[in-house]
């Protein structure tokens, strides 16, 4: 049992879920709510972050379990103190981690700029080229990323060339937090340019807002979650390389196939009696636009839940787009409410002959009536409930049923 599950909730998880689980709901609601995307939803992507910092640790996540926010808060046993990190640190060190073994130090590089590129399966069956509107940072042309006047730089005296600033909080008696953070002054930066000397393109950021569209490859095969990296076109900053952008493809569903690796999937593929016994032609929409034609021949009998595939009718391979894989289809036979009475001995003329049933001379006629699953679970547990209620007793009444 675990104490609390706010953690699990803001990630949108169960708690007994997986280390997979957790990245995957951490990385969509990460993508989805980051300030690049986002701006106004800081807070929700602190407690994303949050969340995903306690339960991705299975430490913290033990911790947790047992004692909730509180006890993460109190660290734990020697422990290191609690605390949690940068929401943006949580971030990046997810998506470089997830990139192969990107080993570049933070602080080195500009931001990379993550964005979600939402495809069609059309899109990965054929492959294509979207275009992408983004903004970033780059360096002012202007002052050449000085933010003004050479020389013009001067300690920052809101941080007295720190970049940090430190409240000091209180918060009942004798209770004293301090919080550090990033001076707005200077921006971290340690110095900043005296406001006379500012440059006037980039208001002495150094870096100013740039509009840039982005050509995105989509080739033939690529996968849901899929990244595209553009190698330092992210986010520009003084003295740092420049960060990368990452377009992170998310598949659409689609109305008829379903993707499982290579193979493709219609479930249920519906067809009528008629056609399971006497056979059909039908034609299927492939993603790329053919048709193809399915068949069955007369006599040859298609049943219930029979599942059939063509070869080679699947999603292509990346980079290896003439290798695909096969279009699994599982048959579902609709069948008619009822048919007239005087057709009946025709229909089973054609048919296997009935099996031998012999009734008891004694047997009683009892009516079949229809039976609605939900209204029978909701029933038998007033029942159980209410004999539980008359006989207090341990015993248990056991459904039979699920
Ligand atoms: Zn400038
Ligand atoms: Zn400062």
């Amino acid at each position: 049992m675990v104490k609390e599950t706010t953690f699990y909730d803001i990630l949108g998880v169960k708690p007994n879920c997986t280390q997979d689980e957790l990245k995957k709901a951490y990385r969509k609601l990460a993508l989805k709510y980051h300030p690049d995307k986002n701006p106004n939803e800081g807070e929700k992507f602190k407690q994303i972050s949050m969340a995903y910092e306690v339960l991705s640790n299975p430490e913290k996540r033990e911790l947790y379990d047992q004692g909730g926010e509180q006890a993460i808060k109190e660290g734990g046993s020697g422990g290191g103190g609690g605390g949690f990190s940068s929401p943006m640190d949580i971030f990046e060190m997810f998506m470089g981690g997830s990139l192969g073994g990107g080993r570049r130090r933070r602080e080195r590089k500009g931001k990379d700029v993550v964005h979600q590129l939402t495809v069609s399966l059309e899109d990965l069956y054929r492959g294509t080229v979207k275009k992408l509107q983004l903004e970033k940072n780059v360096i002012c042309d202007k002052c050449e990323g000085r933010g003004g006047k050479k020389g013009a730089a001067e300690s920052c005296p809101g941080c007295r060339g720190t970049g940090m600033t430190v409240t000091v909080q209180q918060f009942g008696p004798g209770m004293i937090q301090q919080i550090q953070t990033v001076c707005s002054e200077c921006r971290g930066q340690g110095s900043r340019i005296n406001p006379k000397d500012r440059c006037k393109t980039c208001n002495g950021k150094k870096t100013v807002r740039d509009r840039k569209i982005l050509e995105v490859h989509i080739d033939k095969g690529m996968i849901d979650q899929q990244k595209i990296v553009f190698n330092g076109e992210g986010d520009q900053e003084p003295g740092l390389e420049h960060g990368d952008i990452i377009i992170v493809l998310e598949e659409k569903p689609h109305p008829v196939f379903k993707r499982s690796g290579n193979n493709l999937i219609i479930r249920p593929y519906e067809i009528a009696l008629v056609e399971a016994l006497c056979g059909f032609r039908r034609p299927i929409k492939t993603l790329d636009d053919r048709d193809i034609i399915i068949s069955a021949a007369p006599g040859e009998v298609m049943k219930h839940s029979d599942i059939k595939m063509v070869v080679g009718e699947g999603m292509p391979t990346y980079k290896d787009p003439f290798e695909k894989g096969n279009l699994i289809i599982v048959f579902s036979v609709k069948f008619p409410d009822v048919i007239p009475v005087d057709k009946v001995p025709a229909i089973e003329a054609c048919l296997p002959p009935r099996p031998k049933v012999t009734i008891p001379e004694n047997g009683e006629e009892v009516v079949l009536e229809t039976m609605d699953p939900e209204k029978e679970r909701a029933q038998n547990a007033y029942r159980q409930a209410h004999q539980e209620d008359e006989d207090q007793g341990p015993s248990r009444v056991q459904c039979a049923t699920n």
